[in-house]
């Protein structure tokens, strides 16, 4: 490794992909986009991967290795610092890496390390340029997610809750956001990267400030994942009258499951349909088809 030329990866993370890809290369760095997510890819994270781990850390796993496989020898994971086992699936990759026998660097980049890690990526880079070009990234990441479309009351509008790697990557959850859009459904994707680095930099906005305020009093503290935020968004779309809630889960996600009974109660009480899909390695694509056309189908007939 040591005189060999630095080739960076990380996991894909569906349309972010690309914004990431381009942003470390803003860096002056080599990157390899990681490549497409496989039925290989999830057979090479399940098999070396604990039974009962969350599936995202499978398929994260999975990718690492066809990552390294072709030719990326740097690798990068997100390290969350909070309460879930986001915090530690860089170290349990790197772990399971070693042993596989791959050589490597894995690099765990978080929000305290950021700046520090890419100076030493690149010492030519001064830290004004750095934020420059980190400022760079965040607009063209505004971009890719774009604005939520207008509630249409003559369609049907549903929102999508749910883990945060699940809901952003079409290999993952069998493209549930473009199938909806097929069926005319106006999609309302809760998950978006933006938010959750606001929300961990601690600088959101007071748009939903009255929901968070109410969600808090369905916990005993912090949950971690994205189940805190589950539940507060599924009360603000509850109130602009969305007709339908998907809650996309990975199996064996523990904030997703601890909300579970919360997001039921919330749709229960403003009688709002609430379709549930956990998403793991044996999912059936005839199956999530059949359920998401009927649910679609539910909704229509009731609006009429
Ligand atoms: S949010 Fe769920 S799936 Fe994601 S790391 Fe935490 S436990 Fe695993």
């Amino acid at each position: 490794m040591e005189n060999q030329k630095q080739v960076f990866c990380f996991p894909r993370i569906g349309r972010y992909t690309q914004v990431f890809c381009d942003l470390l290369e803003s860096f002056g760095l080599t990157v390899l986009l990681p490549p497409p997510i496989t039925e290989r890819t999830v057979k090479l994270g399940v098999r070396y991967s604990a039974d009962m781990m969350c599936y995202p850390f499978k398929i994260t796993l999975g990718n690492f290795i066809e990552s390294i496989e072709a030719g990326a020898n740097s690798l990068i994971m997100f390290d969350s610092r909070g309460r879930c086992r986001l915090r530690h699936y860089w170290a349990l990759h790197d772990l399971t890496l070693r042993r596989l026998g791959y050589k490597f660097q894995l690099y765990h980049v978080n929000f305290v390390n950021i700046l520090r890690l890419i100076k030493t990526f690149n010492p030519r880079l001064s830290y004004v340029a750095i934020l420059k070009k980190l400022h760079q990234g965040w607009i063209e990441l505004r971009k890719v997610e774009g604005t939520w479309p207008a509630l249409d009351k003559r369609n049907v509008n549903i929102g999508i809750v749910g883990e945060i790697f699940t809901c952003l990557e079409p290999a993952i959850n069998l493209d549930i956001e473009k199938r909806l859009k097929e069926l005319n459904v106006n999609v309302f994707n809760t998950v978006r990267i933006s938010d959750f680095i606001k929300a961990c930099l601690r600088l959101e906005g007071s748009e939903k400030r009255v929901y968070k305020r109410k969600a808090k009093n369905y916990l005993n503290g912090q949950l971690g994942g994205h189940g805190f935020e589950n539940i507060y968004n599924t009360m603000y779309l509850a109130d602009r009258g969305i007709d339908g809630l998907i809650h996309l889960l990975p199996l064996s996600c523990m904030p997703e499951t601890t909300v579970e009974p919360i997001l039921d109660k919330i749709c229960l009480e403003h009688s709002i349909p609430l379709l549930r899909l956990p998403i793991d390695e044996t999912k059936s694509e005839m199956n999530f088809e059949t359920r998401l056309e009927t649910f679609v189908d539910l909704i229509k007939r009731r609006k009429k």
